[in-house]
């Protein structure tokens, strides 16, 4: 029995782009407001191809349209929790709501995209040979007991609480990372994300810095959850792109915090808001939620040396970026 062999492409389709060595990237999520950033990022590189794979639960076609139509970009309607047949080189793995009001709105459906979402990526990258770069949290440290957090904390976690769906949830994604690379030999890589903020940020996102830059155009009070002296660290959102696209292109699979070590109290961020932007509102102190953490702050020693990353924007830089993008959005001109 003889085999035939498929004859050699004629020469100019060999040589046309598409055999070229692009490198194909799906970023899941990339209608969201991270993933949105990263896809502006990696369309700069002309040897890019992106797929960005999102079903609008909290993202926007608004958020990539200046893609849209692109030859070296396509978006599909996708929820990662159903398989996905694609051939691709590397995978941002960002599907995920992020914000506290959106993941608790159907906390079943949380863990179901990030479990079952998170085994529907792995699978592909197996399949495929791509690398997978997890966007993870500084939520799988829970309720801190180590201050600053490094990666070697394994975190105080409430398994049951309302939180619990994004927490546990990330920290199984993590869990299945790993063992598919010790298992499959997966190439891995997971960025533990600490609070992020920007451009594109959903208004009504219930995150604190958007709601307090919302609150501080509309003239309202700015609303500071109780006790106020929790404290958080604020990443720009272009910091942590940068920090993403090292980690993913770098040799090391994490994890890795990428946040801003600057540490805040609500308090500090509400007075600091007010001065940058509405002097005339009143800060109101309300309610909080359960299981809010009391205190965050990432040690970035290993993204230093490892990455050779650190931030490089200021609060007090990026809150007056994000404020000319929610003014535009919610038709609010600044006072001559
Ligand atoms: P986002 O809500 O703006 O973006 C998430 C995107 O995922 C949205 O476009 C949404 O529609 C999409 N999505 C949600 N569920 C999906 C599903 N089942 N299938 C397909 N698409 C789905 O949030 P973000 O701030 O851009 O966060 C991106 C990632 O970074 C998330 O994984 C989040 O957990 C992580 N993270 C963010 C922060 C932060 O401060 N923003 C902090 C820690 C970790
Ligand atoms: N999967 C996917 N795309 C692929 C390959 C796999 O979505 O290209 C999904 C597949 O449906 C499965 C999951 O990824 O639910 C895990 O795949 P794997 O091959 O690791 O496990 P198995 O299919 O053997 O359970
Ligand atoms: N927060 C606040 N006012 C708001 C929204 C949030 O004081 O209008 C507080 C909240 O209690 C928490 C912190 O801000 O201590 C950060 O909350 P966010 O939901 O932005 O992020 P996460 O809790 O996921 O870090």
């Amino acid at each position: 029995q003889t085999t035939t062999k498929p004859p050699p492409l004629p020469s100019p389709l060999r040589n046309s782009k598409f055999f070229q060595s692009n490198m194909r990237i799906l970023v899941t999520g990339g209608a969201g407001f991270i993933g949105s950033h990263l896809v502006d990022k990696l369309m700069e590189n002309e040897k890019n191809e992106v797929i960005v794979a999102d079903n609008y639960f909290t993202g926007s076609k608004d958020n990539l349209r200046k893609w849209i139509g692109h030859p070296r970009f396509e978006l599909i309607r996708h929820d990662v929790t159903e398989p996905l047949l694609i051939e691709v080189d590397q995978i941002y793995h960002l599907a995920c709501p992020a914000s506290p009001i959106f993941y608790k709105y159907n906390p079943v459906k949380t863990i179901k995209t990030n479990v079952i979402g998170t085994l529907n990526m792995l699978g592909l990258a197996k399949r495929v040979g791509a690398r997978i770069l997890l966007t993870s949290t500084s939520e799988v440290y829970g309720d801190p007991l180590v201050h600053p957090q490094p990666e070697t904390y394994w975190g105080n976690v409430n398994p049951i609480g309302v939180r619990s769906c994004y927490d546990e949830g990330k920290r199984v994604a993590e869990t299945l990372m790993f063992d598919y690379h010790r298992q499959h030999g997966i190439e891995i890589r997971i960025a533990r994300i600490f609070n992020t903020y920007g451009p594109r940020m959903n208004i009504d996102d219930g995150r604190v810095v958007s709601n307090f830059i919302a609150q501080a155009l509309r003239g309202e009070p700015l609303t500071v959850q109780k006790p106020g002296t929790q404290t958080r660290s604020f990443c720009y959102v272009s910091d942590m792109v940068d920090g993403l696209i090292r980690l993913m292109e770098g040799e090391h699979t994490g994890p890795i915090n990428i946040g801003n070590p600057g540490e805040f109290t609500m308090l500090e961020l509400a007075e600091t808001v007010k001065e940058l932007i509405n002097p005339d509102v009143e800060i109101h102190m309300v309610e909080n939620t359960p299981d809010d953490p009391r205190q965050r702050k990432p040690d970035i020693t290993k993204a230093k040396e490892l990455l050779g990353w650190e931030p490089k924007v200021k609060l007090r830089d990026g809150l007056p970026l994000m404020e000319e993008d929610f003014r535009l959005r919610l038709g609010v001109s600044k006072k001559a």
